[in-house]
């Protein structure tokens, strides 16, 4: 059974037709080696450079300068291992509502004897360059701060933030996963040094992402065994993973401008129905510097997991403040960072929109989610 209604984009999208075919002739006939010398080997060497090319392209950077790794979460742990490990220093600087990509590793290496500055945010989830500039200290290796939030949406000044790592001599890495195709990302202007980005979240295949390494950058690999990947990620390469990724990553950002209008548009349709009919209702993350797709709401006194059921069976996909793992509730470390108690941190609800999301979808998700919050209003504590 399906979900009428998809609102979970930031979880994952769908492999678009046109990135499929791209990638067909690569499950199948195609199915060469790139490391081969023979002519089957040759062509798929070719279409992995051409991949390379495409996705280079899309974020204004080098060819040389694109790493395939297996998704958003490996360029992640590799940036902060991989940039520790090439023995700059032992200390790094990072945002508590960072992936978990990122904060994991990070506290691997605490474990290992670095230090690590976890920065605090505002009430909006932004991070104060200012708060960068006094945390950098002679022996910070990396800075490491998404672009955008997964959760809350949030946009961060990375600009700012990367002038500050430059400026310093330090190398900056962002998590851009969820940024690529809702924002404009150029490498050219952008003072980014490394940057993960992850093919299933604009329309791509799952497992397959890539690891931009500004030239100059040094860092050691975290998979090794292979001459791959210059050297730095061994392993077989992804070939249709890799094509599909160089045809999402250019359908992402051809229009972007009119694109992400149309779907900011829809964003503040669906906040200003629960903001009229909900006034007790509080919009998580920053009303401004937010992606276009993201919509985040905590309902005081309704339980969160109930609505999100209760949404489901209703046919509408959205997902929560809070995490379930293994049978426990976690509340978001996010919300939790936002300064939010932990009763209100558990009635979040995300609802992320995508460029398949139409008008009568958020007219239809209104009309199910007031009366539910209304209904479950006073259920919780
Ligand atoms: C989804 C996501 C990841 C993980 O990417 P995968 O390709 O699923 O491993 C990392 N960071 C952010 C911000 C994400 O949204």
């Amino acid at each position: 059974m399906r979900n009428r209604i998809y609102l979970d984009n930031a979880a994952t999208t769908p492999l678009a037709p046109e990135v499929l075919q791209e990638m067909m002739p690569y499950l199948t006939e195609c199915f060469g080696n790139p490391s081969g010398v023979y002519a089957t080997g040759r062509e798929a060497r070719r279409a992995l450079e051409a991949a390379r090319e495409r996705t280079a392209k899309a974020i204004g950077a080098e060819k040389q300068e694109i790493y395939f790794t297996s998704g958003g979460s490996e360029s992640d742990n590799w940036a902060v291992f991989g940039a520790a490990a090439a023995g700059r220093g032992r200390h790094i600087i990072t945002s508590a509502i960072e992936h978990h990509a990122v904060l994991r590793p990070c506290r691997q290496l605490e474990k290992q004897g670095y230090e690590v500055t976890f920065l605090p945010v505002d009430g909006t989830g932004r991070v104060d360059p200012a708060d960068v500039e006094r945390a950098v200290r002679a022996d910070t290796a990396l800075i490491s701060i998404m672009t955008a939030n997964n959760e809350i949406g949030t946009l961060q000044p990375v600009a700012e933030i990367g002038a500050i790592a430059r400026e310093r001599g330090i190398p900056f890495h962002t998590d851009a996963v969820q940024a690529l195709g809702a924002v404009p990302l150029d490498m050219r202007t952008m003072p980014v040094d490394l940057l993960s980005i992850s093919a299933h979240k604009f329309h791509g295949p799952r497992g397959i992402g890539a690891l931009y390494i500004r030239r100059g950058i040094r860092i050691e690999p975290l998979i090794r065994g292979g001459a791959q990947e210059r050297g730095l990620r061994a392993g077989t390469e992804n070939l249709p993973g890799a094509v599909g990724l160089g045809k999402a990553a250019e359908e992402a950002v051809r229009d972007l401008e009119s694109r992400t209008e149309r779907i900011r548009a829809l964003r503040d349709l669906l906040i200003d129905g629960i903001r009229e009919a909900l006034p007790e209702a509080r919009l998580n993350g920053d009303p401004v510097n937010r992606l276009p797709g993201n919509v985040h709401f905590s309902f005081p006194g309704a339980d969160g997991e109930a609505l999100l059921l209760r949404m489901d069976l209703a046919g509408i996909a959205c997902s929560g403040g809070s995490a379930c793992t293994s049978g426990s509730t976690e509340i978001s470390h996010v919300l939790t960072a936002l300064g939010q108690d932990p009763e209100s941190a558990r009635g979040g609800l995300r609802m992320t929109l995508g460029d398949r999301t139409t008008e009568a979808e958020i007219r239809e998700t209104l009309r199910t989610l007031i009366p539910l919050v209304r209904e479950l209003r006073g259920t919780f504590r």
